[in-house]
């Protein structure tokens, strides 16, 4: 995994060392900008025509704040060719990068096919602004891989899939996922947000859509929200006909902030990813835990589908105390020094957060009854961050 490939597995080593070079170089051109390293926040609405001639040909690069500005196309440049995609657009949030991704195909009468395990805003558009158009959505279960074409209805639009799913970090089998959905001719999404770019190459795996909660590691400061969608060369078209219909338009802010976060993604994931996994293994030997849902542990269920088709693995994983009262959780949560509790993730931060799947999961009801936790390890020093949690663990044990 460091830039000579030494720790990586070896058929990834190419192109893991062409990310590190690309989050670095890609969305650059130092000599168009005065020779400054970094592509200046343009801010603006209004782009004006030299003649009329031009305003009535467009034959210009720029032509509206709203369609583009050299510090978006610097953006979308460089997501577009690290996810490995044809084309890219930016919204302003995850969610409207998700929200977008699906008006850019659904119709009225349609029916879309929802993974469980996703993200509970995605849940919330598809149960209430989505039904509104006329469109059905039906919930799936995250493991049913081929499985997904008995599913499949003249009125299927598209699959949407998030993997590994959302809290419960259920790892989906993309390639016969995106296999089905070719053989019944229709469209494959996926949020890619907890891989990042990096991590998972979702065009490789058959996606026609990818999307990235930008807000998450691309930013990874936890400073800006900022969402992207890519798409593959048949997909790109309706991307662009959504962002000019609907005006997905992000801040020239954010979309610098994303910028500088990206050069520093490759470095930041490898401290994820080693840190995490480490902690995983920590807590899987904690009496106080009953289970660890991170795909990159040998005993994960998802294990084998997470070392065929990722690349690494990003610092946000979960797991399940065993049952323990209120008081015994918040004593363990309230009083963390270093993990913060707090929605989002991806920031240099450590972060712990209680959830219940319960309250929302209908095609795989969640029986698990001990507190479930998602964890977010960030780029503290990893024995702060044990000691932060043995402490808690102690106040847990005495509030019990
Ligand atoms: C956070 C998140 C989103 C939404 O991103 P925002 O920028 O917060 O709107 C979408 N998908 C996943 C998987 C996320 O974690």
């Amino acid at each position: 995994m460091s830039d000579d490939g030494s720790e990586a597995p070896g058929k990834f080593t190419r192109s893991r060392m062409n990310d590190a070079t690309d989050t670095v170089h890609l969305g650059r051109r130092p000599f168009d900008n005065n020779g400054f390293v970094n592509t200046p926040v343009y801010r603006g609405s209004t782009v004006l025509f030299p003649t009329l001639e031009k305003l009535i040909s467009r034959e210009q690069p720029y032509t509206y704040g709203r369609r583009a500005t050299p510090t978006t196309d610097a953006l979308t440049e460089a997501i577009a060719r690290l996810e490995g995609g044809a084309a890219t657009i930016l919204t302003s949030s995850g969610l409207q990068a998700v929200a977008a991704a699906l008006l850019a195909f659904v119709e009225a009468g349609d029916t879309i096919l929802m993974v469980d395990t996703v993200y509970q805003p995605t849940r919330k558009l598809c149960d209430t602004a989505l039904k509104r158009l006329g469109v059905t959505t039906v919930y799936y279960d995250p493991l049913i891989g081929a499985g997904i074409k008995d599913l499949i209805t003249p009125k299927t639009r598209l699959v949407f899939t998030e993997s590994p799913g959302s809290q419960t970090f259920e790892v989906q089998d993309i390639p016969a996922i995106a296999a089905a959905a070719k053989e019944a001719g229709i469209w494959v999404l996926m949020d890619n947000t907890w891989a990042s770019p990096l991590y998972f190459k979702p065009f490789e795996h058959g996606v026609d859509v990818s999307i990235q909660a930008a807000t998450k590691y691309i930013v990874g400061h936890a400073d800006a929200m900022l969402g992207a969608v890519t798409g593959n060369a048949r997909a790109a078209p309706y991307l662009d006909r959504i962002k000019e219909a609907v005006g997905t338009s992000p801040g020239s802010e954010e979309t610098y902030l994303a910028l500088r976060g990206l050069r520093t993604l490759d470095v930041r994931l490898e401290r994820h990813h080693a840190h995490g996994l480490d902690m995983a293994r920590w807590l899987q030997a904690r009496p106080e835990v009953r289970r660890v849902m991170h795909p990159a542990l040998e005993s994960d269920p998802g294990h084998a589908l997470w070392s065929r088709d990722f690349l690494g693995a990003s610092g946000l994983f979960a797991f399940i105390l065993e049952p323990v009262s209120q008081t015994a959780l918040a004593a363990f949560v309230d009083h963390l020094e270093l993990f913060g509790m707090g929605y989002s993730w991806g920031g240099y931060e450590s972060l712990i957060l209680p959830f219940d799947p319960r309250s929302y999961r209908t095609a795989t009801p969640w029986t698990e009854t001990g507190n479930a936790l998602r964890i977010h390890i960030g780029l503290e020093n990893i024995d702060d961050l044990k000691r932060d949690l043995d402490a808690g663990f102690k106040r847990m044990a005495a509030a019990s």
